[in-house]
């Protein structure tokens, strides 16, 4: 069984929607095989969110993509804008607690990314976990310097999925059925 890792980020603890956002997830038939919440350090954050070229290169390519819809041209290379943005999170995951869920599941990975929405809460569709409690966008979130404020984290693919969740789990903290 495929698993998927969500992380209710601090915008999400802030808004109170812990069981909300679980809910969404249990609703399209994933379970939850392990949870926890935990204050991570900026250096779990930056295991997490690990420096790789093609996950920074296609995060300054859709920063570039967003920026191009507005009619900005930015001189920073997608490397620059991906290696802006991990500082970015590296600040926002720190600033309250977070939740951490393992979740599984048939594909699960594409499943849990299907509920949560697109990156962007404000061009996120409207049943989605982004787009039902967020509304910000690339513009204020780079206006304030910060990482975009969208709710949860998911993971991308299995492999990145069983990558992630040795940074928040231990084997021992998961019980699949
Ligand atoms: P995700 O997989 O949909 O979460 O998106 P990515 O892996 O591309 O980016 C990771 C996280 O970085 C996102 O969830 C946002 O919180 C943040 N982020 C991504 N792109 C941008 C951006 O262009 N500007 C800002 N400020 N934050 C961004
Ligand atoms: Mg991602």
């Amino acid at each position: 069984m495929e698993r998927a890792l969500v992380i209710i980020k601090p915008d999400g603890m802030e808004k109170g929607i812990v069981g909300k956002v679980i809910a969404c997830f249990e609703g399209v038939g994933l379970r939850v095989s392990g949870i926890k919440m935990a204050r991570a350090t900026k250096a779990v954050v930056g295991r997490h969110y690990i420096a790789d070229r093609t996950w920074l290169m296609s995060v300054g390519k859709n920063a570039k993509a967003a920026d191009a819809k507005r009619g900005i041209v930015t001189k920073e290379t997608e490397m620059q804008i991906g290696m802006r943005i991990r500082s970015y999170l590296m600040n926002e995951l720190t600033r309250r607690p977070v939740v951490a869920i393992v979740f599984e599941g048939e594909n699960a990975n594409s499943v849990a990314r299907k509920m949560a929405g697109a990156t962007e809460p404000r061009s996120a569709d409207k049943n989605t976990v982004r787009g039902m409690y967020s509304t910000d966008t690339y513009q204020l979130a780079d206006k304030e310097k910060r990482a975009i404020r969208n709710i949860v984290h998911v993971s991308d693919s299995p492999k990145s999925a069983n990558r992630e969740i040795k940074v928040w789990f231990r084997s021992s903290e998961i019980f699949s059925e």
